[in-house]
C-alpha cells in the first residue's frame, strides 16, 4: 500500500516537471559519459533526475549563481550510478552544497589530549557521512568528459560506500554477489596499484594515485574509471571491473563501444 502510494506519488511529480524536452537534449549532449545509454535507459535516468531534483536540495555557496542547466548536469552525473540501484540508495541526507570553485573546508577534531586541531586543505568535493554532498562548480562542470575522472561519480560513490557505515570501499553488496570475491578483487586490486603508485614511472595510465591512499578512495576513484574509462579498467583490473558491473548492475564498456 505504502509503496504503492510512493509510486504513485514519484509519477505525479515526474509529470509535473517543467523542464522541456529540449532542456533535457541539451543536458545529455553536454555529457559524453552519457553516450551509448538505450531510449528505455536515458527515461529512466532522466526520471530519477528529476525526483533527485525534487528530493534533493541544491545550495549554493560564496555567491555562485546556479541555474536548471547546471542542476540538471550534476543531477544526471549523480544519478548515473544508481541508475539500476533507485533513488532510495541515496536516502538519509538532502543537501547538495556547491562552491564556484575548489573550496577550503576546515576540520577541526580533538585528539586525546584535548586539543583541537584545525585542518585546512584545498579540496574540489567532500562527503559527509549522513550530512551534505559538496562539489565545487568548476570540477563538476568539466566532469563527464570520458577523462577518467569525474568529481560527481567520486563524490557520489562515497555516499554509496556510506550506506552502510563510514566509507571504507565496502558498500552493501547485493544478495546475488559474493562478499569474499569483491573483498579479493578490491584488495589484489588495492595492494596492486598501491605498489605501482610508488615509483611514477610504474604508475598507470593517468590512474589517479589518490586511489591509494585508502580502500575508500580506492571505491570512488576506480567507480570514476568505471564510468568513464571502462576498457582501461578491464584491462588492468577485470576482477575489479565485473565487481563493479554486479554492483551498479550496468556495463559500460559494451555502452560505449556500442557507438
Ligand atoms: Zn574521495
Amino acid at each position: 500500500m505504502l509503496k504503492a502510494f510512493q509510486q504513485w506519488r514519484r509519477r505525479r511529480i515526474i509529470k509535473r516537471s517543467t523542464i522541456t524536452s529540449e532542456q533535457w537534449s541539451q543536458a545529455f549532449a553536454a555529457l559524453p559519459l552519457l553516450t551509448g545509454l538505450t531510449d528505455k535507459d536515458k527515461q529512466r535516468l532522466q526520471e530519477l533526475a528529476i525526483l533527485f531534483m525534487h528530493y534533493k536540495s541544491f545550495e549554493p555557496a560564496q555567491g555562485l549563481v546556479l541555474n536548471q542547466a547546471m542542476i540538471m548536469h550534476i543531477a544526471l552525473q549523480a544519478c548515473l550510478p544508481i541508475l539500476h540501484l533507485g533513488l532510495q540508495a541515496y536516502d538519509g541526507w538532502v543537501s547538495i552544497i556547491i562552491y564556484p570553485q575548489g573550496f577550503l573546508p576546515q576540520h577541526s577534531y580533538m585528539d586525546e589530549a584535548g586539543v583541537m586541531h584545525e585542518e585546512q586543505d584545498h579540496l574540489a568535493g567532500e562527503a559527509w557521512l549522513r550530512g551534505p554532498v559538496i562539489l565545487g562548480w568548476e570540477d563538476a562542470r568539466q566532469a563527464g568528459e570520458l577523462d577518467g575522472h569525474n568529481l560527481v561519480v567520486h563524490e557520489f560513490a562515497h555516499k554509496l560506500d556510506m550506506q552502510n557505515g563510514v566509507a571504507n570501499g565496502y558498500p552493501p553488496l547485493h544478495t546475488e554477489m559474493d562478499r569474499e570475491t569483491w573483498v579479493a578483487a578490491f584488495s589484489q586490486a588495492f595492494a596492486h596499484f598501491s605498489e605501482r603508485c610508488q615509483s611514477p614511472s610504474q604508475t598507470i595510465d593517468d590512474l589517479d594515485c589518490y586511489a591509494a591512499t585508502s580502500p575508500a578512495e580506492f571505491f570512488a576513484v576506480f567507480s570514476e574509471v568505471f564510468f568513464e574509462r571502462p576498457a582501461l579498467l578491464k584491462q588492468y583490473y577485470p576482477d575489479v571491473y565485473l565487481q563493479l558491473s554486479l554492483y551498479y548492475r550496468q556495463d559500460p564498456l559494451s555502452r560505449l563501444n556500442r557507438v
